[in-house]
């Protein structure tokens, strides 16, 4: 019988090349699925389309009766499209998006079929939510969960084949109000910034009513064939390689990035942009990565909660296009070992109502103060909170990227390059906060001639930051490829909210002490730069010396997912988020809990397949190919030969033997391990038995001898695709 991993070869060259058929302009077919307000205003009454646009632009309840309307003006738009079924969209914390179809049809109390879908159905649902991640919460309470409508991301129609299904961005909590999904954070913690960049905003225009918080993600991924991957159960079960060798050719010859876009390749990518464009997603981006078989594509950036849904969503249309083209989309941090992993940047800053990014430096003095002022709030959030920043990106997968000499450390520092530095500097130096006679020479910096020259070309970039200031946004790039960026945005959003209040509160202090009002800015905004300027960094954050250096700054350097997550129960956490409204406590010991299990459940799986793949397909095809050298031997005794005729394969079955022996005897202990921290009762515990008992001490060890192995047997032997056959092959 030919392998799987022979047959998938063989695939590769009937898979021919792909018809590309001429792409429709992308004006055309934009958000022709979604339920914009645009089409509201036609399929709405005058009044229902108020009560919606009043519930969008300021969080109004609608009523039951206006629900009604809208819900059968909903109807009516999905329905002229072929729609049959709804569903609530919802994504729980099991990192991907949920749903539950019900079809329109329902049958009248005499019996009458009729399609119905009214103003309860459009708001609230209760799914059978039983078996979601709750860390505990509904079975403290009350065993019932709840989706209910986000009126502030559109409905939208996700195509299927042909089946046609409208879905209803929602958020998912529990009876009792506890949130237990990404989303009723994100949005909590998108009003408690609202609120306080509203309040510090007045210091320079009271017409500022509103700052919407906003992202522009950037999605890295790997694409390999799925024929190929399919022979591979540690990719299909964790979403990467346990086991495989480095290929001879890498990426060192760093010719993938920005190379031409091999033809598959492209065509899935045509296919999938289509697909996002018709649902709203305002990608702009796609290009190769670094890596071979690495890929990335970004939108234009948009309100946080929008861009979120938008981020999911994409995920799954990704992983569902790239079926119909046999391939497989990768999401994992680091699919491959030896071989970059990949993030996903998370560009953030905040905008006004008025059309201000408040990060953009300005035209005017005035303006310029207001973006020092949340500039440097900003970098005063992360160093105060930069525990709970680097545990918002913390799991298993990402464990694997961060630090490892590729991808930003685990040390949370900022790059704001050389001209903010030298301002920065310029502030800190006017000693005693004696702005008086100087101010004006302060607000005159040429904070915006210079900064969109230096920071919007790439010249003045660093990569290997973890967040970084890109001349006009924030740029958070530690966070997962897999993740969903609510997580990281939620801590980001809030320690901002926290940050800018302090803020406000002491510069409102000075003013009443009778301090000028830009004087009293500018001395709050002196201290933070001297309290929170440690958190600095312009250098290289790949090397070893910055590890030395931030450990002399003190800056926490948190390797592993269980220890960085303990960031989550700390009291100063816990205050932030209750504070600001975010996570009662109950709540954030849920969370907790989750993100515990989850990593745990990782591992585990990842050991299990280590365990399986090392027993039943790596050993034996060591062993096939030991008898094949000891029959040789034997023949070649048989006729006589001296010694030393097989001298050489007597020493390659003596390693093999060793490599042989030491993989087996490490599984089982690796099982022993595995049992051991299955015992604990403590998730915390467990999750540090999985960390340091079972991955630490023997994946990299019984990956090491299989490697050793793949380099040895006989290649016809090999059951499992090789690096170079799943990175290079199309
Ligand atoms: P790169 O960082 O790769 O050079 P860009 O600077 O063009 O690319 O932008 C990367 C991402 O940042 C894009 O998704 C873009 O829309 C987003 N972005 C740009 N401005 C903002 C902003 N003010 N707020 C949030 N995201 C932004
Ligand atoms: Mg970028």
């Amino acid at each position: 019988m030919t392998s799987l991993r022979f047959k998938a070869i063989d695939n590769l060259r009937k898979n021919g090349k792909e018809e590309l058929k001429p792409s429709p302009r992308i004006t055309e077919i934009f958000n022709e699925n979604v339920f914009t307000l645009k089409k509201a205003r036609r399929y709405l009454s005058d009044d229902a389309y108020k009560s919606l646009v009043a519930s969008i632009h300021a969080g109004k309840k609608i009523e039951r009766q206006m629900g009604n309307y809208i819900a059968s003006g909903l109807r009516t738009w999905a329905e002229e499209r072929g729609v049959t079924h709804f569903t609530h969209w919802f994504q729980p914390l099991t990192g991907l998006s949920a749903e539950k179809h019900d079809s329109f049809f329902t049958l009248k109390s005499d019996g009458t079929p009729i399609e119905e879908f009214d103003g309860g159905a459009l708001i609230q649902q209760e799914p059978d939510a039983s078996s979601f991640p709750s860390g505990g919460l509904r079975a403290t309470f009350e065993a019932r969960g709840y989706t209910a409508w986000d009126p502030s991301s559109p409905p939208f129609i996700m195509e299927i084949g042909t089946g046609k299904t409208l879905c209803i961005p929602t958020i998912f909590v529990s009876y009792t109000g506890e949130s237990l999904d990404a989303k009723t954070p994100l949005l909590k913690a998108v009003v408690a910034l609202d609120k306080a960049a509203v309040d510090v905003c007045q210091y320079f225009d009271k017409n500022i009513s509103k700052v919407n918080a906003t992202l522009g993600w950037e999605q890295e991924y790997f694409l390999v064939d799925a024929g190929l991957a399919n022979a591979r159960p540690d990719l299909l079960l964790t979403g990467r390689t346990v086991f495989g060798h480095a290929p001879a050719k890498g990426q060192q010859l760093e010719d993938h990035y920005f190379g031409a876009i091999p033809e598959r390749v492209y065509a899935f990518m045509r296919d999938f942009e289509q697909e996002s464009y018709r649902l709203g997603i305002p990608l702009r981006t796609r290009h190769n990565e670094v890596a071979p078989a690495q890929f990335e594509c970004a939108p234009i950036f948009e309100e946080i909660n929008l861009a979120v849904d938008h981020n999911t969503l994409l995920m799954d249309i990704m992983n569902r296009v790239a079926k119909r083209h046999n391939l497989m989309v990768l999401l994992h941090e680091k699919p491959f070992a030896g071989i970059n992993g990949s993030g996903k940047h998370n560009n953030w800053s905040m905008a006004t109502d008025t059309g201000v990014n408040l990060l953009a430096p300005g035209k005017t003095p005035k303006t310029n103060l207001m973006f020092l002022t949340f500039f440097v709030n900003t970098i005063k959030a992360v160093h105060d909170y930069s525990e709970l920043i680097r545990a918002s990106i913390a799991s298993a997968g990402n464990d694997h990227r961060l630090g490892a000499n590729e991808a930003p450390p685990a040390i949370i520092s900022i790059f704001i390059g050389k001209y903010l530095t030298d301002v920065l500097e310029e502030v800190e130096k006017r000693v005693g906060g004696n702005f008086d006679e100087q101010d004006e020479a302060i607000l005159k910096l040429d904070i915006h001639k210079s900064i969109p020259e230096l920071m919007l070309d790439n010249t003045d970039r660093n990569r290997t930051s973890p967040f970084a200031f890109t001349g006009n946004k924030f740029e958070f790039r530690a966070v997962g490829s897999s993740a969903n960026c609510a997580g990281p945005m939620t801590v980001l959003n809030t320690i901002m909210a926290e940050t800018l209040k302090s803020f406000k509160h002491e510069v409102d202090g000075l003013i009443e002490k009778g301090e000028k009002k830009e004087v009293a800015i500018m001395q709050v905004i002196q201290r933070y730069i001297v309290e929170s300027k440690k958190v600095l960094f312009e250098g290289d954050g790949y090397s070893d010396d910055w590890e030395k250096e931030a450990a002399k700054r003190k800056l926490p350097n948190v390797k592993t997912t269980p220890l960085a997550l303990d960031a989550y129960e700390s009291d100063k956490a816990k205050k932030l988020f209750s504070d600001n409204k975010i996570y009662n406590h109950l709540e954030l010991e849920a969370r907790h809990e989750i993100m515990l299990e989850d990593y745990i459940k990782k591992v585990q799986i990842e050991a299990r397949v280590m365990g399986d793949l090392a027993s039943t397909l790596i050993l034996p095809a060591a062993i096939r190919y030991q008898n094949i050298l000891l029959e040789n031997i034997r023949g070649l005794k048989d006729a006589g030969l001296p010694e030393t005729a097989y001298a050489h394969q007597k020493a390659i079955l003596t390693q093999l033997s060793d490599h042989i022996n030491t993989i087996s005897a490490n599984v089982e202990a690796m099982i022993e391990a595995r049992k051991k921290a299955n015992d604990l009762t403590d998730t915390r515990k467990k999750a540090i038995a999985y960390c340091d008992e079972v991955k630490g001490k023997y994946f990299d060890l019984i990956r090491y001898h299989a490697d050793k192995l793949e380099l040895m047997v006989d290649d016809s032997l090999w059951l499992l695709p090789k690096y170079r056959e799943i990175l290079f092959l199309r």
